[in-house]
Parts: structure tokens; C-alpha cells; sequence
């Protein structure tokens, strides 16, 4: 398992970083199973930002030119690209949500207790089940099988795949991993579905894998239109903070000096700092203990690096939101909760429970966003090809 921890993060980077280039455009769609070197693994760092998408790309771009590291630099901003999506169609995460309860509230339907237990028949999936749940991780064109198998072999629905996907996966992400599973279902480019077929698992597992008996069409699925998108917010700070200011750290964004330097101002102004988790909100299921090992260990390492401006550490809140962090800017006497700001998922929904409550306390929250994600997610309102096309001006400018 990755250690939860920024250095551990950087040391994963800086040993990845000569395989950045024309190395990972080779080798980056095999997946031999075991010492995965063609991929950098730096996901579980990047999903909570104990790593920054600025920091990886800056420093593979020390080593590498754009030219050759593109497709790297491209599979980093592929995160960026969905998170910015789901920011303009909410919609699709409510939904999501909906359907999930639903489906668990109706009872699961036939074949997903043997599916999720490793136990189809399928020498592959119920493989790739095991590898997921003890190790919290699959390779990206694993993902793209397995969810082709799961709703187009297996004949379940791709809301429960995401979800058990969301459960297990150390970098499971309400936008890469929803928005992935419905490109896979041609909901996402409608009607543009993946097939996985036996032969291209065979080739990219060299030969691990070759399962029969796989569908041979993939009818894409199809769904209610969704409303017009709403476009993202130009602002990237919401609120000000006055008063007493207190930070507010959770598994969104755990680096927070970055964060800060991009307020000048403001870490003077910390009264007290707090972090604070409940990786558990990824499902009504919970998530798995890898997941919520890794998340508190995160957000742990996050407190340690994260004083306020008299030097005292950040406290640990316990999960219990919004009780726990009203108590704790209420005993700091704070007027102003100042936090990263969570995107559309989870934990952005947690937050705004917490805005309603330091309200009636007469406290505010204030969000603040990344220059990263102000930049590039007002781009990401169609496909990803225009998208990829601003690349090299959202890297100069960034
Ligand atoms: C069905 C499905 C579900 C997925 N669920 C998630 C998820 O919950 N969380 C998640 O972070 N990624 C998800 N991905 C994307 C991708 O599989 C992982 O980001 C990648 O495998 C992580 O391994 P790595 O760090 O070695 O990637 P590398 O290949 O080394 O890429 C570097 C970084 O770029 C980003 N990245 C790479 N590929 C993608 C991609 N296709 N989409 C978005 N970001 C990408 C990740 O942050 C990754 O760490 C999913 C893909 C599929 C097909």
C-alpha cells in the first residue's frame, strides 16, 4: 500500500519522473500486474492533493518537453478535464447518488454478490475483484475492461460498478470515476460505448488473461436529457474572510502551503487550523479500510504540516460533521471558516450542511479554489478533444 504522507508522494513522483516521457507513451496501456513501472501510481496522492496536479506537471516538464511528455501532461489535465465537467453538470452526480440508493434500497439485482465477491467465473474479473479490494488499485485499461465486462457481459447496472469501484479505489474520485464509467456505457459521449474483447486483454496483460465468453456488442445505454450545464463561477473565492479566521483542511486538498501562497494575507490571519475526514461518504456501502486507512493517514500527515499563525498544530476533527467543526470554530471564537474548495462529490456535500450551520452559529464559510482548477475547469464544457487543445496555454499560464 502507498504511504499517506506529501513526501512520501514527492518520493513517488521523483522516482517516476524518468519514465515520464516517451517511456509512459510506449508502455502506459500495458498492465503486467505486478511492478507496474510504466505508470506513476501517483494517484491516490493526487485525488487528495497531498501532491498538486501544478507540482507533478511542473516537474515532469523540468525533465521532459511538452512535446515528449505529452501524453503524461495529457493524462494528468484528463483529471482536471472531468472535475470540471461534473463542476458544469451537477445533475449527474445527483443522479448518480439517486440511483445508487435506489438500486441498494430495491435489493441488488442477480449476479452482483458474485460479481463483487470475485466469484463470476471469469478468471479476469474475478482476479482483477481481488486485486482491487487488497490493494486499492487498478490500471487504467483494467478499469476500462472491468467496467465493460460489468455492464455489458454481466448485464449490471453501471451505477454499482461505480460504486464498488468507489468503495475500494485509494484514488476513487466522484468525477474521474463517475464520469469514466458512463464513458465506458456511451452515456458520456453518447452512444459511444467501450467493448472489451479478449484478444486486446490478452495483448495488454501479456497473456495473463484471454476470458471467453465476453459480449461481442455493446448497445450503449441511454438516459433522461440532463439540463443545460451551468457554467463555472469565475470567482475562486467565495465569501471574505473577515474576523477571526479559522482553516479548514479535508481530503479534497491536503497541501496546503501551495494553496495559501496563492492567498497572500491570509496565513497571518489563521486563528486555528483543523482537518478533517469521512471518506466513508463515498457510498452508503462506507468505503473499505484501505480507503479510509489511507484518507486518515492523509489527512494526519496534512495536520502535521498545517500550524496556525501562533504555531499551534491544526486539530483533528473526528468525522461527525457539522457538529464537530461548529464546536471547534465556536471554542476558537472563530468568525470565518476558510476551505479548500471540494468540487462536486461527497465531500462538497458535507461542506455545504457545514455553511448552513456556521450560519445559524453566525459564522460564514469561505471556499477558496485553486488557480488550477480556475484556469483550466471553465474549458471543460464539451469534449475532451477541444479541451486538450488549450493544454499548452493552461500549462504556460499555470
Ligand atoms: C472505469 C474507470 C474508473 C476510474 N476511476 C478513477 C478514480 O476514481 N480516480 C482516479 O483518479 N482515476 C480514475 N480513473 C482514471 C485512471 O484509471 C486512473 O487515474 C489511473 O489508472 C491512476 O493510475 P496512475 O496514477 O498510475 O496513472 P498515470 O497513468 O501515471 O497517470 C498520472 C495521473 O493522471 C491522472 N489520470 C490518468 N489517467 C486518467 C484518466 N483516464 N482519467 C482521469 N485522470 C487520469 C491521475 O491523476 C493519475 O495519477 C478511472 C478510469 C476508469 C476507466
Amino acid at each position: 500500500m502507498p504511504i499517506p504522507t506529501r513526501i512520501a508522494g514527492l518520493e513517488a513522483l521523483d522516482e517516476f519522473l524518468p519514465r515520464a516521457g516517451s517511456a509512459y507513451a510506449r508502455d502506459r496501456n500495458h498492465d503486467p500486474g505486478v511492478s507496474r513501472r510504466a505508470v506513476s501510481g501517483l494517484s491516490p496522492y493526487l485525488r487528495h492533493r497531498l501532491v498538486t496536479e501544478r507540482e507533478v506537471v511542473g516537474a515532469v516538464l523540468e525533465r521532459h518537453t511538452l512535446g515528449a511528455a505529452a501524453k503524461f501532461v495529457q493524462e494528468v489535465f484528463w483529471r482536471t478535464y472531468w472535475k470540471g465537467w461534473l463542476e458544469q453538470n451537477p445533475e449527474v452526480w445527483r443522479r448518480y447518488r439517486r440511483d445508487v440508493d435506489r438500486a441498494l434500497d430495491a435489493g441488488v439485482p442477480a449476479g452482483y454478490d458474485e460479481a463483487v465477491a470475485g466469484r463470476t467465473g471469469i478468471d479476469a474479473m474475478d482476479a482483477w475483484v481481488r486485486e482491487l479490494v487488497d490493494t486499492g488499485y487498478l490500471h487504467n485499461h483494467t478499469r476500462m475492461w472491468f467496467a465493460s465486462i460489468w455492464i455489458f457481459t454481466l448485464g449490471l447496472p453501471w451505477q454499482l460498478g461505480a460504486d464498488f469501484f468507489h468503495r475500494h479505489l485509494l484514488d476513487g474520485d466522484a468525477a474521474s470515476n463517475t464520469l469514466s464509467w458512463r464513458w465506458v456505457a456511451g452515456l458520456q459521449t453518447a452512444g459511444k460505448t467501450y467493448l472489451a474483447t479478449a484478444s486486446n486483454i490478452s495483448r495488454f496483460t501479456d497473456g495473463r488473461f484471454s476470458p471467453a465468453g465476453l459480449a461481442t456488442t455493446a448497445r450503449a445505454l441511454d438516459e433522461e436529457p440532463l439540463p443545460p450545464r451551468t457554467p463555472v463561477e469565475a470567482a475562486d473565492v467565495v465569501g471574505s474572510p473577515g474576523g477571526r479566521v479559522g482553516l479548514l483542511l479535508h481530503e479534497e486538498d491536503l497541501e496546503p502551503e501551495s494553496l495559501l501562497a496563492e492567498r497572500p494575507g491570509l496565513v497571518a490571519r489563521l486563528s486555528a487550523t483543523a482537518v478533517v475526514a469521512d471518506p466513508g461518504s463515498r457510498s452508503p456501502q462506507g468505503a473499505s479500510a484501505a480507503v479510509v486507512a489511507f484518507t486518515t493517514g492523509a489527512v494526519d500527515d496534512a495536520a502535521t504540516r498545517t500550524p496556525d499563525a501562533g504555531g499551534r498544530p491544526a486539530r483533528t476533527l473526528s468525522d461527525a460533521l457539522p457538529a464537530t467543526a461548529v464546536e471547534w470554530a465556536r471554542s476558537e471564537g472563530l468568525d470565518t471558516v476558510v476551505t479548500p474548495y471540494a468540487p462536486v462529490g461527497p465531500v462538497q456535500e458535507r461542506l455545504e450542511t457545514l455553511r448552513a450551520a456556521l450560519s445559524v452559529e453566525g459564522m460564514e464559510l469561505v471556499t477558496v479554489r485553486r488557480r488550477w482548477d480556475g484556469e483550466a475547469w471553465p474549458s471543460a464544457s464539451r469534449g475532451f478533444f477541444p479541451f486538450r487543445g488549450r493544454i499548452p496555454e493552461l500549462v504556460r499560464q499555470l
